[in-house]
């Protein structure tokens, strides 16, 4: 492979920085003011997009999946805490639970050079070509400062490293009100005995802090090819001061508003601050990924406020994240101030390879992403990179067992981790249980609802009755098309009490699918008086009424769906089908775009956007439209059709042999670019 490439390069470095939680919703407005200077820069020089998360959209997993370019069910890490190895308590999910290499395993192997620091999911410090700063080193910032802990064994690798490191830590008790100004501007105001908050904006700092200064030192000090940061601060700062931003969220004071309600544009400022420091040591001639894992909710979508005293009742952390992160790339080779349309988590790894001109696992989940490039990179492929000896570290022995305790109570606090499921042997076994859940819920998600099924069936006989797990056994029974079963739990569930607008939904398409419209209209409506605020009501309700000919209705349900939330892709790819049934091709094409706009991967607003361009007398961007839905889903028998047709009205260079081949869905998923790779 080496030999196919021109011979360019000065030598290749990749600088990958995590910022969990970043939005675009948040960063644009402020883009727009001038407030971002460094990231302004980076995306005006490079690409840019949405970039989709996954299911279900948990950071532990979603970062390794951005290491491994694989989903969880093969890499194995399915959840923030594993049950302690003596099964008596959790722990934070540990590096050696993964069961596939990341990118710094691979690098490596190739005589690469990687620097790891503060990656989730890093605990205890792998053995690798490079530097690993494990995440560990944040809990040893414990309460008090006098406390502060020398750093453990397993934190930092080489070891060697590990009092350099020791020396860069910030502990929250160093700091002053002064300090927290620039992002809490009242902080000296505030009576800190009373009011809890200022003390963990300060913890969260210090912790962001410590790693940008470990992150810096080493990319001085040490040599790198591959640079991978991850800040978590975002999120964190998130989950504590997102419900005190404008607009003013019901319960929440004025007051708190007036202090509180600038924290997290703040904080955004100076991860732009951090940004332009690393950009600048890495030198203009490093490729810079910035990403995050998933969005945050910021504004009519949060979840309703809940003060803190109340914390750590219901793990609803999760409730707040968005399934679209954030995307900007710039670098030698790479396209200049372009957006980028339809990446994924899943594609960092294999993207990352191609600059590197290594050839992409074929057992990888993610692809290339070519878009981003401005000439076509050489891409090869292999099998998989898991064969072959992979010597890992030995997990350090369980000697601090107070940061790892201290690493799980703040989860807890984040609202990530119910409080029973901290300590204990419960906690082990919930635990446990919660891996299952994440790990049936991403063959749901992954169109395997039948793998799904028994291990949603085996939660709820372990804990019956729980909402979470009865709502995700009927979504597989659903997609498997059950809908008599659907309808008996949901006669089961009700009588327990457990009646709730997803259950209705999930009622309401079962009784259409047996014939009972008026049943099934009652349910869309009971969904609908339960949460008036949840867009999925008007979504799914529209769906309903479109696939019954009910098109006033239909686009009425969307046209609410989409006041209570712009961003539903659905409502606009379900407005664009309503315009091509009336011929209304112009209004199909806006719909369609604004669809896609939001979620790229689409297969059937693909194929709603090529029918409208079809309209429009524009073919060769229809056929665009029509090869993205088939490279998405490659057994979309209509779209293969319309394709088809297109290219024997243009007598297209394919023969008609090609031809009969796309028609009968005999053309071969593209190997190169793993097009076609990807389930429904
Ligand atoms: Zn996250």
């Amino acid at each position: 492979m080496a030999d196919k490439q021109p011979p360019v390069a000065p030598r290749r470095r990749v600088l990958v920085i995590g910022w969990d939680a970043a939005d675009w919703a948040i960063l644009n407005p402020l883009l727009d003011a001038g407030r971002m200077p460094h990231l302004a820069r980076l995306v005006a020089a490079g690409v840019v997009g949405n970039l989709a998360s996954l299911a279900p959209c948990l950071s532990p997993l979603l970062w390794t999946s951005v290491a491994t370019g694989k989903t969880a069910d093969k890499h194995g890490i399915l959840g923030f805490v594993e049950a302690s190895a003596e099964g008596m308590g959790t722990v934070p999910a540990q590096s050696h639970s993964r069961r596939c290499k990341a990118l710094w395993n691979l690098l490596g192997e190739h005589g690469l050079q990687s620097c790891v620091i503060a990656w989730p999911v890093s605990d205890p410090a792998e053995a690798i070509s490079g530097v690993y700063v494990s995440e560990r080193l944040l809990e040893t910032l414990v309460e008090r400062p006098e406390q502060r802990a020398a750093l453990p064994a397993g934190c930092v690798y080489p070891e060697r490293l590990t009092p350099f490191v020791a020396a860069l830590r910030l502990h929250p008790g160093e700091l002053t009100a002064a300090d927290l100004e620039p992002l809490l501007p009242s902080s000296a105001e505030i009576d800190v005995r009373q009011d809890p908050r200022p003390a963990r904006l300060a913890r969260h700092y210090a912790r962001c802090v410590t790693v940008h200064a470990v992150a810096t030192a080493a990319m001085a000090a040490e040599p790198w090819d591959f640079f991978a940061v991850y800040y978590e601060m975002l999120d964190r700062v998130g989950h504590d001061f997102m419900p005190y931003r404008a607009p003013l969220l019901a319960g929440v004071s004025a007051e708190d508003q007036q202090r509180y309600g600038g924290v997290v544009e703040a904080v955004y400022e100076f991860h732009d601050a951090l940004l332009g420091r690393l950009v600048e040591l890495a030198g203009a001639e490093t490729t810079v990924i910035l990403l995050s894992d998933h969005g945050f909710q910021a504004g009519a979508r949060r979840p309703p406020y809940r003060p803190r005293a109340a914390a750590g009742v219901a793990a609803d952390g999760a409730d707040w994240h968005r399934p679209l992160g954030v995307l900007a790339l710039r670098g030698p080779g790479l396209k200049c101030d372009e957006r980028l349309y339809g990446a994924s988590l899943l594609d960092i790894t294999p993207t990352v390879l191609a600059l590197f001109g290594l050839p992409v696992g074929l057992d990888m989940d993610g692809r290339v992403l070519l878009g981003a490039f401005a000439a076509a990179p050489t891409v090869t492929t292999v099998a998989s990179w898991e064969d072959g000896p992979w010597p890992r570290q030995p997990a350090a022995a369980a000697t601090d067992v107070e940061a790892r305790a201290v690493a799980v109570r703040q989860l807890v606090a984040l609202g990530y981790l119910a409080a029973d499921a901290a300590v204990g042997s419960a906690a082990a076994l919930t635990a446990q249980r919660e891996a299952l859940f994440n790990l049936a819920t991403v063959h749901l998600h992954h169109g395997r609802p039948a793998t799904a099924l028994p291990l949603f069936e085996r939660l709820c006989e372990l804990e019956p009755y729980l909402a979470r797990y009865e709502i995700a056994r009927l979504h597989a029974l659903s997609r498997l098309g059950r809908q008599a079963e659907v309808l008996a739990h949901d006669a089961r569930l009700q009588a327990q009490g457990l009646g709730g607008a997803n259950l209705d939904l999930l009622a309401a398409s079962a009784l259409a699918a047996s014939g009972q419209e008026a049943r099934a209209l009652a349910r869309l409506e009971q969904a609908a008086e339960r949460e008036p605020d949840n867009p999925v009501v008007p979504l799914v309700t529209g769906s309903h009424h479109q696939g019954r000919g009910r098109t006033d209705l239909a686009a009425a349900c969307y046209r609410r769906a989409l006041a209570l939330d712009p961003t539903q892709a659905e409502a606009h790819s379900g407005l664009a089908q309503l315009a091509l049934d009336r011929a209304d091709f112009e209004s199909a094409l806006e719909h369609a775009l604004a669809s896609l706009r939001e979620v790229f991967w689409n297969p059937s607003a693909q194929y709603r956007l090529g029918r409208a361009l079809e309209g429009l007398g524009e073919m060769p961007r229809a056929r665009l439209a029509y090869e993205h839905a088939l490279s998405q889903a490659p057994d979309f028998g209509q779209a293969r059709y319309r394709l088809a047709a297109l290219l024997e009205q243009a007598g297209d260079l394919l023969g008609a042999h090609a031809q009969r081949q796309i028609a009968f869905g005999f053309a071969p998923a593209n190997p190169v670019t793993g097009e076609g790779r990807h389930t429904a």
